[in-house]
């Protein structure tokens, strides 16, 4: 993300066969009915292992900075979107959702995040269940309970239109936003549940497939490959597939009248591009060297994680840029023409998150400079990359001496308050700690560091201490303290190297 800001058991009980009809006790056996009071016709021979202990999915995956967000015992796989949107000026909607997941625990009831909407209808292996709601929590009890290990499918259908909601980490509202007669999703880290029921935390990645129908003549970006486009009449249905896994904060849909340019990465990675048709063609510009910038990063950090990539330009200013997996969006005010040079930096730090936030995701929120941080640098390499060395060192210079000079506005990066996840620290003093390890290891080094660490940790969630394993591994040293006081002193270090800082 960037924003102008910135760059300023319930345990059922014990299990005896001869168990009382209160608690929530079954057999593992698949199918199986609940037993029957013991009383009745005593087996000769129990197998012990036939009993099960049952509980209660956790409302919340332990975050540190946001305890609530997401859920326990179980992993989701796949997320079907079926939304229909009626009306878009008012986003009115009916959607179908069908989660399957994969039980981590037996469970009595579970867990998903999810605000506003009539639900109509919710099933568990295609058996009404109950639910009930309180907040973002949706408590569903299924029929039968759920077998650790064992898939299960759960479907929700529900209609009216999303709700604002105010993120909790930035004073921004978040999901699903109403723009006019168009809308957009930008959702980190806590929007989703303003537009499907899900279990919101990057830890719990799943392949998505989207199945969105807009009235006529409105069109639909979303996050992968657009695979069918159907006419039914009045409306047309988009199909999108995404065949790598995302965390759910990535998921976006976007609804316009939208002119859509196609062009190839030399390495063959096809980009597609969506502006508003109502956009003057100037509004492309920054977007031109895409190509090239994947292709730059591909060479630096590993082969481009995705099978397709673009950008989103919507006719709306909403202050911030987020880089949805395979698909950044951007409002309109993120479009600076008297720099269209910070304009193209934004524009990398957007697709360098496609390896550093959407492939290698955090496992905690508090570790959010390992997404923007990176994104930063990543920025720094790019005007290395155009306009050579010396001209990285200068944009470093000013970097730090911002830095230096607000340090309220830049906060140490490790430790982000939870009301402001995404200050001015965790970007650029967060750059800067990557900077400052190049210097330490030298050039060689810390581009092996880079690219080991992507390579270990692709499609998967990470923590600082992963890191700086990789990073001690590779270059032969301890690089502890050298990442302590960058990223937890309150006391910005010194590069000495560029005669920053301290003498
Ligand atoms: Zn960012």
């Amino acid at each position: 993300m960037k924003n102008i800001k910135t760059s300023k058991t319930i345990l059922a009980c014990l299990l005896i066969f001869s168990a009382i009809a209160a608690c929530n006790l079954f057999t593992a056996a698949p199918n199986s009915s609940p037993q029957p009071p013991a009383s009745t016709a005593v087996p000769t021979i129990i197998p012990v292992e036939t009993a099960v202990e049952v509980s209660a999915g956790s409302s919340g995956l332990g975050d540190s900075l946001y305890p609530g967000f997401g859920n326990g015992g179980y992993d989701t796989v796949r997320y079907t979107l079926d939304i229909t949107v009626n009306d878009v000026a008012t986003s009115d909607l009916t959607a179908i959702v069908t989660i399957e997941a994969n039980a981590t625990q037996n469970l009595g009831s579970f867990n998903l995040d999810f605000n506003g909407f009539e639900i109509s209808e919710l099933t568990v292996n295609g058996e009404p269940a109950e639910f009930s709601r309180k907040g973002q929590e949706l408590t569903i009890t299924p029929f039968k309970p759920l077998i650790e290990n064992e898939l299960f499918t759960v479907v929700i259908k529900y209609s009216g239109s999303p709700e604002e909601m105010q993120s909790v980490a930035l004073p921004v509202q978040t999901g699903w936003v109403k723009a006019g007669d168009r809308s957009f999703v930008m959702s980190e880290p806590d929007g989703s549940a303003s537009f499907y029921p899900v279990n919101d935390h990057p830890l719990d990645k799943a392949f998505y497939t989207f199945r969105v129908t807009v009235p006529k003549p409105y069109e639909v970006a979303a996050n992968g490959l657009l695979t069918a486009t159907i006419e039914n009449g009045d409306t047309t249905t988009y199909l999108f597939e995404l065949r790598d896994p995302m965390a759910s904060y990535l998921a976006t849909i976007n609804i316009d009248k939208f002119e859509i340019e196609t062009m190839k990465s030399e390495n063959g990675i096809p980009i597609r591009n969506y502006y508003s048709t109502s956009l003057p063609k100037s509004y492309r510009e920054p977007f031109a060297r895409q190509g090239e910038m994947i292709d730059y990063f591909s060479d630096i950090y590993g082969p481009y994680p995705f099978e397709v990539y673009g950008s989103m330009m919507m006719d709306t200013e909403f202050g911030s840029a987020l880089e949805n997996q395979t698909l950044s969006i951007y409002g309109t005010d993120m479009i600076n023409f008297d720099d269209m040079e910070e304009t193209e930096r934004t524009v990398a730090h957007e697709l360098a998150h496609q390896w550093f936030g959407d492939s290698v995701s955090v496992a905690d929120w508090n570790e959010i400079w390992l997404n923007e941080g990176f994104a930063t640098y990543s920025e720094g390499l790019w005007i290395e990359h155009i306009s050579g060395r010396d001209a990285l060192d200068e944009w470093i210079k000013l970097i730090y001496a911002d830095v230096a000079k607000f340090p309220e506005y830049y906060p140490p990066p490790g430790n982000p308050p939870a009301d402001d996840l995404f200050n001015g620290g965790v970007y650029e003093r967060g750059g800067l700690t990557l900077h400052a390890l190049r210097l330490d290891v030298g050039d060689e080094i810390f581009f092996k560091i880079m690219k080991t660490y992507y390579d270990r940790y692709k499609g998967g969630n990470v923590t600082t201490d992963d890191f700086l394993v990789v990073a001690n591994e590779v270059s032969g040293k301890d690089l502890t303290n050298l990442l302590d006081d960058w990223l937890y002193s309150e006391q910005l270090p010194s590069i000495l190297e560029l005669g920053l800082g301290a003498k």
